[in-house]
């Protein structure tokens, strides 16, 4: 497709919003790699990682994992060759915190931020696209507190985004097809 390359994208949205699903698609079409962090630590907790060990309770509990920790996690996988044409962040940065570690490890690299995809959708779509999911980690308490802890911790970056001029805003209430083409628009706008 027709996109340009070179792009360093974050995904932002609720649990349930449909951003790893987009962010699949979209580094696909962009040919960078979509790196969730969310995936990389279920992955650790699956390997039995010390940093899976570290984080399995957390996760089950629908909390974040600590910033500092992230920050290493983050660094590491950033640092890989396949990054340096460009990437897709899905799940991170999740706090105030990585948002500025996010920006550090970016200019040390000369780079910045192309796009801030934020996809939302109502309430209690998310929550019913979560309970449909039904991974081990998705039970309604659950899913709860990771809307109670997006809204409070993660939430408040959209502004701040924003005001870099580097939030696109998304629906995120249609179709799989039609979100990534309101996500094409955005980035090639
Ligand atoms: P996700 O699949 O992105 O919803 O992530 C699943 C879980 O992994 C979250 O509920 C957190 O416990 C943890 N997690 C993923 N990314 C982060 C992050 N950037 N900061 C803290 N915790 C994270």
């Amino acid at each position: 497709m027709a996109a340009a390359e070179n792009q360093c994208i974050v995904l932002l949205g609720p649990p349930g919003s449909g951003k790893g699903t987009q962010a699949a698609l979209l580094a696909a079409d962009l040919s960078v790699p979509a790196i969730s962090t969310g995936d990389m630590l279920r992955q650790a907790v699956e390997n039995g990682s010390e940093l899976g060990g570290t984080v399995k309770g957390v996760m089950a509990a629908g909390e974040l994992v600590g910033d500092e920790l992230m920050a290493e996690v983050v660094r590491e996988r950033l640092a890989m060759d396949d990054t340096q044409h460009g990437f897709l962040l899905d799940g991170y940065p999740r706090t105030a915190s990585q948002a500025l570690t996010l920006d550090e490890i970016l200019e040390r690299r000369s780079v910045g931020l192309d796009h801030v995809l934020f996809i939302d959708a109502p309430e209690p779509v998310l929550v019913a696209r979560a309970l449909d999911r039904r991974r081990a980690d998705d039970v309604r308490e659950v899913i709860e507190e990771r809307l109670r802890v997006y809204r409070a911790k993660t939430q408040p970056l959209v502004n701040g985004y924003r005001q870099r001029g580097l939030l696109r805003e998304i629906e995120g209430n249609h179709s799989v097809q039609r979100v990534a083409s309101s996500i094409l628009e955005a980035i090639q706008g």
